[in-house]
């Protein structure tokens, strides 16, 4: 598409919007003029492609299309067959899975969708064969008793949220954590990394049903053969979450051993992270544990949203383009440069460095709280995350860390020198800023104080480094 047709078909759509809503087309407009206007460093996030996003405001968004492929609860659902059909096949053959399901809302329902085909399938189905039933609707009431009970008193065995882990992998306040009786691992308090050994003694002792691999905030690869090693020595079903990395895995950064797709019984995602789709989830899984996998809805999802499910495709589709491994390359290669950019300035991060696209910056050295230097940063138009440490003294509110991620500024052309400059800039910030105090007077973990002249000065030069890579190039809305 040409740029001016790109701008034409947005000035138009939000002329469109506008007639109904004019406050919503305005909040559009602005939300583009801010992303463009700032460093985006939240390790989370991405740009994706003007036709992904095109792709998401269509009629398809009207359909309901409950069920699955050929077999659905409603009718004239062929479009919509036609769209999940190439959303799945292009997953399967970008990942080499054995298996794709792309209807899940987001990765939380993702990972929903994965334990429940898990518990169905390791729990549900063997006490049918038990009971010599043939589906649910032959079992007793004190069948059902039975099953309740053991259904959900499984054990889940994940990563622990300071160590980097995500809510969904058994953390209390999450259903994962009422779903299941779980427990953590943790990393290295020394070093910071993943304890191959202390994983697995734990699953030992624990003997988990689900072993949970993967991360938010941990600034390292993990060895999957490994952690598969440990689910089979205790009888788990390993379960990786690659919604962070799955842009890297996608890009063939990781491959061998840390390619979560052979080692792992069923591998969950995000699309909209480092793989630079819609805002949606996805299970990948071995034959095994498909059928039950498929059950996704009506298990815990309704109705899939069929316009996002074309955008995976679109999505999935470029992400099949040679030029997507040279971005996630470049995504991994810019992380190094960013934590290098920090270690030479003497600042300290959690494991030492990097090897994925995350950096986790330790802002305790500072005498800030990671909510103040979130703050602080946000002022000078450097946009990132707080986020726990592991050990973290002012818990996952207040945090003492800051989490910064390569993939959006990567996808903005960023290199090597952008990325050691945003360092620069990032730590001019930190080292002129302090805590503030409370309304009374006592020291505060949330307020602080940012020298005068320093906001203006370091969002100058970040407007200078994103002039030079403009975001949706060509793209006018007025
Ligand atoms: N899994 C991991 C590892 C994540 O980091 C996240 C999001 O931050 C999720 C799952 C949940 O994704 P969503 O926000 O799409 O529900």
């Amino acid at each position: 598409m040409t740029d001016s047709l790109l701008s034409s078909v947005y000035r138009q759509a939000l002329e469109v919007i506008g007639s109904v809503e004019p406050r919503i087309a305005e909040a559009t407009r602005q939300e583009l003029t801010d992303q463009r206007g700032s460093l985006k460093l939240i390790a989370s996030e991405n740009y994706a492609s003007p036709a992904v996003l095109l792709t998401m405001g269509t009629w398809f968004s009207d359909k309901y299309a409950e069920g699955t492929v050929g077999h659905r609860f409603y009718a004239a659902c062929q479009n919509v067959d036609t769209v999940e059909s190439l959303a799945a096949e292009h997953a399967r053959e970008l990942f080499g899975a054995p298996y794709a399901y792309v209807q899940p809302h987001s990765g939380i329902d993702a990972n929903l969708v994965a334990f429940w085909s898990i518990l169905a399938n390791r729990v549900e189905t063997p006490y049918l064969k038990k009971m010599q039933a043939k589906n649910v609707n032959d079992l007793t009431e004190a069948d059902w008793e039975t099953l309740r009970h053991e259904f959900g008193n499984q054990r889940l065995l994940g990563m622990s949220l300071d160590a980097g882990g995500h809510l969904t992998h058994g953390f209390r306040p999450n259903i994962s954590g009422k779903m299941f009786h779980q427990q953590q691992y943790g990393t290295d308090p020394e070093t910071g990394l993943l304890d191959y050994a202390a994983v697995a003694a734990k699953a030992r002792e624990f003997k988990p049903l689900v072993l949970v691999a993967g991360y938010s905030a941990y600034p390292r690869r993990v060895n999957f053969a490994k952690m598969r090693e440990i689910a089979d020595e205790v009888g788990a079903v390993l379960m990786v979450d690659m919604a962070h990395f799955a842009g890297l895995v996608a890009g063939k950064v990781f491959t061998g051993e840390e390619d979560p797709i052979p080692y792992a019984h069923i591998t969950t995602t995000t699309t909209h992270k480092s793989l630079r789709g819609p805002r949606g989830g996805m299970v990948l899984a071995q034959e095994e544990f498909a059928a039950d996998v498929d059950r996704g809805c009506p298990m815990v999802l309704g109705g899939p949203l069929s316009h996002v499910m074309a955008a995976k495709a679109v999505a999935l589709a470029e992400a099949r383009q040679p030029s997507f491994q040279t971005y996630a390359q470049a995504v991994a290669d810019n992380a190094k440069s960013l934590a290098d950019g920090f270690l030479k300035r003497d600042a300290r991060l959690v494991t030492g460095g990097t090897d994925n696209h995350i950096v986790l910056l330790d802002v305790s050295g500072f005498g800030l709280t990671g909510r103040q230097a979130e703050s602080a940063l946000l002022d000078a138009g450097v946009v990132t995350n707080r986020n726990s440490i592991p050990g973290d003294p002012n818990g996952a509110w207040y945090t003492s860390g800051i989490r910064l991620g390569t993939p959006a500024l990567t996808t903005r052309g960023f290199g090597h020198d952008e990325f050691d400059r945003v360092s620069e800039l990032i730590l001019e910030v930190l080292t002129n800023t302090q805590p503030g105090t409370t309304k009374a007077g006592g020291p505060s973990k949330a307020s602080y104080v940012v020298a005068d002249g320093v906001a203006g000065r370091v969002q100058a030069a970040a407007d200078e480094l994103l002039d030079k890579h403009p975001l949706y190039p060509g793209l006018e809305l007025s």
